[in-house]
């Protein structure tokens, strides 16, 4: 894998790429953007022509075929991916990438237990700040890619500032994150941000449908992901599509009398579908007294490359949140076709059931579910019990109803 395959965010490449034929690399980046559009995946393939020995050049073919934006590189540099560097990087196993994460906490001197919100300053000090003043191993630079870091704590950030500013000769930070707002100023002014916007739908579309996803899901999926490839492919591989229709069904049946055991119906298959994630991972629940071993660096991996930073039961509650969401959202696209004739629906087998939501929901109550859904998800990641919190949207929704 190289470059050349972080398709859909040619923008982010091509300044990448800018910098280093200008031979000015900022030393830290803010990689910043919705999750699940190749924040980690291009962070890991800068990071392995970093450490290539033999970096090449190669033509840009490939990404002006994708619709690369206006610019004047007819040529892009790239790692040679056959080199041991190379192997290492692709194999998770290069001793001078570090790949940092919560997952960390456990394996501080703290060996914290318990699964935190927060990325720790305990994981900073010793897993960023301690590594980056040695030397690296192989001799290239030392490369620290930090995964949802806008999780660190204000303490984490402060104790950050003066790596971020004065790194180590070869020393590189890339900070990943979907909401850059919550980095203190002074970490912002620091780093370069690099922006990655959401994939095109048709990118997206052709990636499904290339996995062998039945058409009509393949239209659901990539317009329900948004531009975010990572949840798309997860989603259809799951399965997930008839549980959708089901959710949709009670949706739109919903009453006082239903509504609780449609929370606990939710709860319930949001269970499920960490069963089948964790399967089809072949992972275990837990994994709390396994050390991370001198391969698959320190920590976990990113979504991107196979496993959950969030739980997978707070995964799929949050995704059947999405598909609540979804759900109005289509409802008030369903007002403002029918205005203009025609409904058509990116969701054919549950048109029925959308049209019933949009009889029951005018586009203000509509608009209303999804704030409250929203604002559901975000006390969802802040521990509220879901049971409590499904029930309340449930009720919710019956009152917005027009
Ligand atoms: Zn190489």
């Amino acid at each position: 894998m190289s470059i050349l395959d972080c398709q859909g965010q040619q923008s982010a490449v091509l300044r990448l790429q800018r910098a280093l034929r200008g031979r000015r690399v900022p030393h830290s980046y803010i990689f910043y953007g919705p999750e699940g559009v190749g924040k980690s995946l291009l962070a890991r393939q800068w990071a392995k022509l970093l450490l290539c020995p033999k970096p090449v050049r190669r033509p840009l073919t490939t990404m002006k075929d994708a619709g690369a934006a206006d610019h004047n590189l007819d040529e892009i540099d790239d790692c040679c991916d056959q080199c041991r560097d190379c192997r290492m990087v692709e194999a998770g196993t290069h001793p001078d990438l570090h790949i940092i994460n919560r997952d960390l906490a456990r394996f501080t001197s703290l060996k914290r237990a318990r699964q935190l919100i927060n990325l720790p300053i305990d994981v900073i000090r010793e897993f960023v700040i301690k590594p980056a003043g040695i030397v690296p191993t192989r001799g290239r630079a030392r490369i620290f890619i930090i995964e949802e870091s806008e999780t660190m704590s204000q303490a984490s950030q402060n104790a950050l500032l003066k790596t971020l500013e004065e790194p180590p000769p070869g020393t590189f930070l890339i900070l990943i994150t979907s909401r850059p707002e919550r980095f203190l100023p002074t970490v912002q002014s620091r780093c370069q941000s690099v922006r990655f916007g959401p994939l095109p739908y048709t990118f997206i579309h052709k990636r499904l449908t290339a996995t062998g996803v039945p058409a009509e899901q393949v239209r659901y999926w990539a317009d329900f992901c948004n531009g975010r490839l990572g949840p798309a492919l997860e989603l259809a591989q799951l399965n997930l599509y008839e549980k959708k229709c089901q959710l949709i069904r009670q949706l739109a049946g919903l009453n006082y009398y239903s509504a609780l055991d449609v929370a606990a119906w939710i709860v319930d298959q949001a269970k499920e579908f960490a069963r089948s994630y964790q399967k089809q991972r072949q992972e275990p629940s837990t994994d709390d007294t396994k050390k991370p071993g001198p391969t698959k660096k320190k920590g976990g991996r990113s979504r991107e490359s196979g496993q959950p930073l969030t739980s997978p039961t707070r995964l799929g509650q949050t995704y059947f949140l999405q598909m609540l969401s979804h759900a109005f959202s289509e409802a008030l696209r369903f007002h403002g076709q029918q205005e203009q004739g025609k409904p058509q629906s990116v969701n054919p087998e549950s048109a029925r059931q959308i049209a019933q939501i949009a009889q029951k929901y005018s586009p203000w109550a509509c608009a209303k579910a999804v704030r409250a859904t929203a604002h559901t998800e975000g006390l969802l990641q802040a521990n509220v019990n879901p049971s409590l919190l499904f029930e309340s949207l449930m009720i919710e929704y019956l009152r917005v109803e027009s």
